[in-house]
């Protein structure tokens, strides 16, 4: 799950986007309006967090600007604010804001509000996923072959993750990387390819019936084995 977090607050930017990260999200954090629109033009996010009071624009500009984008991507925001007056929340809930959290908050609170915006309807993200007798729950973020628990790291559950939500169609190389990669990734060659190759032993280790085809310089599917 890939998400933007806009804050121009340094020390509370760093904070949310660990949170998020230890908690297995793609996070790219930026801290101005523009730098967020640049990023939603290249990049496809899952939801967007966003302060109000940003030093280049408004939050709520920023968000309007982002829904009259087009470019398909039309992602759930959640807004951070201090301001609590009625007019305020209308303001952003007219600009297509999805829900708000007011400052101070608990990180527990915003990660639990943010799946409950990802779990809303129009939202793409289901909370189980499966192929064959492989199963990925996206809000725990487990796999498991036939109900045995499979032991992933957090990059190989993001591989996971969005080669199920495809099953049995290719994922392009290029689009997988943008999913789980963010910006401040330092990302070698052939990062991907060895992620995939473990997660591919990993499930045959299992005994899985769902296994990663691999399309040489195009993509890869996931599907359940072929009987034989
Ligand atoms: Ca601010």
């Amino acid at each position: 799950m890939r998400v933007l977090l806009v804050e121009d607050h340094r020390a509370m930017r760093d904070l949310i986007a660990d949170h998020f990260r230890s908690r297995g999200f793609v996070v790219d954090a930026v801290g101005r309006g523009d730098e967020a629109l640049a990023a939603t033009a290249v990049a496809g996010y899952d939801a967007v967090i966003l302060d109000l009071g940003l030093p280049d624009m408004d939050g709520i500009e920023m968000l309007r600007r982002l829904r009259r984008g087009g470019e398909g991507t039309d992602p759930p925001a959640l807004i951070l604010t201090a301001r609590d007056s009625v007019k305020d929340r209308v303001v952003g809930l007219d600009a297509g804001a999805d829900d708000y959290i007011l400052k101070p908050f608990d990180l527990a609170e915003l990660e639990a509000r943010l799946r409950a915006v990802l779990r809303r309807p129009g939202a793409r993200r289901e909370a189980l996923y499966t192929c064959g007798d492989l199963t990925f729950d996206s809000a725990s973020r487990t796999a498991a072959v036939a109900g045995g628990s499979l032991d992933l790291t957090r990059r190989e559950a993001s591989v996971l993750e969005e080669l199920i939500r495809a099953a049995g169609r290719v994922v392009v190389k290029d689009a997988l990387e943008d999913r789980i990669y963010g910006f401040d990734d330092d990302v070698s060659g052939n990062a991907l390819e060895a992620s995939v190759s473990r997660l591919r032993r990993k499930l045959a280790a299992a005994g899985s019936a769902a296994c990663i085809e691999v399309t040489r310089g195009i993509g890869y599917r996931l599907q359940p084995r072929p009987q034989t």
